[in-house]
């Protein structure tokens, strides 16, 4: 699939400054699909020094101006571009996003739509939020407010949804007229590396965009770190982006995170129940519940409590697993082995205090024996101390707590240190308007879960991260408000007279 090979044979996978180059050292890694362990790729591995250079290029980048000095619709136009070059290469970019991931090759296509989505998104707000002025109480005053571009941005991407992370922060960051250095999740670098080639291909000024790929150690750390870098944004786990938060600290960077969820999906008896239990399987199931806003916690009136369980455990058993090309899959594998024994640990750790294992708990048949597959599970009788109801399990475990009247429901709900998304089912209207209110979550679904809108901000209160990512705010993320005043007939203060 890819591509681009280093004058010694290893591959050039690494974007700085405008050119394809391998690692300094030559150093490489092989990236392998979860589904069954294939090989997909070789791909370079970064070392400090090719971090290093890729902080120095998009910091000259930054600051000859090479973007920046370009009108807001010219950025946008751009993006525009880049959305329509997407759509042209969907299979080419679907198809490594599932390789990759081992995620089914429709959800990687679906990914692409999103992700075409979300740059035309930009591109077209680029220009409409100009600044604004402001009323001095004075006609010889000119108070305005214009946006800068914030400067040199270091993001930092997970493997979930690895492209569609990257475009959240590239498309407003393009739009606003940063320069920046991509880290994606070394896992799943494959798409990123053809998003710069869409890029380099447009004609994206030299050091304006950097890839360096590599762990989070080597290649991470310095973007969090870097005097030269002036924001770091990243996406991913609770415990990485606290290690981000306290290494930024020094310079006084802007900081922002968006970490995981533990998401409640709280179920009324009078909701239309086919679609709440059709949904409550797609909101923690969908893509093996590997979405920071999966709806792994399942939050149940007593009153139906049981029958509602009984039939969610029953689909769950009948999820079929398999990998990206396997038409009768229904969901894919966990993202590599380490991984899968994360969730088993946690699925231990949560039966030991004391819930019910209804359905999975295990790591599928013999065909999937060479994948990182892990079955749908569903743990019941859990109490809110549960470790498995207040972690992110990362994985396709639901686990199911009772509640009795309104108050009760949101006051489980709202019991959790994340903050990132929630959904409510009920045909009581006053019942969805008072409890979406009440949840201190970034997005609350009613009788809905999952979607999500490029115009709507996205974004997580509490342990789930700072910042908004997508819909206006989104683009102001990578902007600095600037108040420019002018007095246009300057005049003797008489402050400190002349003596
Ligand atoms: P992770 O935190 O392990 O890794 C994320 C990225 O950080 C990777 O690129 C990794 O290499 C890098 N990294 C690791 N240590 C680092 C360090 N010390 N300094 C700098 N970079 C470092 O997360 P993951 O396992 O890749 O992704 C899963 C997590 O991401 C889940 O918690 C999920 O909820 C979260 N997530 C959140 C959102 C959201 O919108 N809030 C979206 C997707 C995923």
């Amino acid at each position: 699939m890819i591509f681009l090979t280093g004058s010694d044979n290893s591959p050039a996978t690494l974007y700085i400054d405008g050119a394809w180059r391998a690692a300094s050292d030559g150093g490489t890694r092989t990236v392998t699909c979860p589904a069954d362990g294939s090989e997909v790729g070789v791909v370079s591995e970064a070392t400090a020094k090719d971090v290093e250079d890729a902080i120095a290029a998009a910091r000259r980048a930054f600051d000859e101006g090479v973007w920046s000095s370009k009108t807001a619709a010219e950025r946008g136009d751009l993006l525009l571009a880049v959305s329509e070059q997407l759509k042209e290469r969907k299979d080419e970019f679907a198809r490594a996003e599932a390789l990759d991931t081992g995620k089914r090759l429709v959800e990687a296509e679906g990914d692409m739509d999103d992700i075409a989505s979300c740059f035309a998104f930009f591109g077209k707000i680029a220009d409409q939020h100009p600044g604004r002025l402001v009323d001095a109480g004075d006609d010889t005053v000119i108070s305005r407010i214009v946006y800068e571009p914030v400067g040199v941005v270091g993001m930092i991407t997970p493997w979930n949804f690895p492209l569609l992370q990257v475009a959240w922060k590239v498309a407003p960051a393009i739009a606003a007229g940063c320069s920046f250095v991509l880290k994606p999740a070394e896992l799943t670098p494959h798409t990123a590396i053809l998003l710069m080639d869409i890029l380099d291909k447009l004609g994206l000024p030299a050091g304006v965009a950097n890839l360096v790929l590599g762990d989070g150690g080597t290649v991470g750390a310095p973007l969090s770190e870097h005097d030269d870098i002036d924001m770091v944004s990243f996406t991913g786990g609770l415990e990485t982006g606290k290690a981000i938060a306290t290494a930024a600290a020094p310079t006084v960077k802007k900081v922002a995170l968006e970490l995981g969820g533990k998401n409640p999906n709280v179920v009324f008896a009078g909701a239309d129940l086919d679609a709440a239990l059709d949904n409550a399987l797609n909101a923690g199931f969908m893509d093996s519940g590997l979405v920071c806003s999966a709806g792994t916690r399942l939050v149940v009136q007593d009153t139906i409590a049981e029958e509602f369980v009984d039939k969610l455990v029953e689909r769950a058993g009948k999820i079929v697993m398999g990998g990206p090309f396997d038409e009768k899959a229904e969901t894919g594998p966990l993202i590599s082995e380490a991984h899968r024994d994360k969730v088993t640990d946690y699925v231990k750790r949560g039966v030991e205090a004391g819930a019910r294992l209804r359905v999975g708990g295990n790591w599928g048949g013999p065909e999937h024996e060479k994948g990182c597959f892990y079955a749908p599970t569903v743990l019941d009788q859990c109490t809110h101390d549960n470790p498995a109801v207040q972690e992110e399990g990362f994985g396709p475990v639901i686990t199911v707590e009772t509640f009795h009247d309104e108050a009760e429901a949101i006051k489980i709900a709202n019991d959790t240190r994340y903050g990132l998304a929630s959904g409510v089912w009920t045909s009581n209207s006053g019942t969805a308007n008072r409890v979406s209110r009440a949840l201190r979550h970034g997005t609350v679904w009613i009788n809905d879960y999952h979607p999500y809108l490029p115009q709507a901000e996205w974004g997580g209160f509490g342990r789930s991260g700072n910042g908004r990512e997508l819909g206006p705010t989104g683009l102001e993320e990578y902007r600095e408000a600037k108040h420019i005043y002018e007095n246009t007939e300057p005049a003797v203060t008489g402050w400190f007279p002349e003596k």
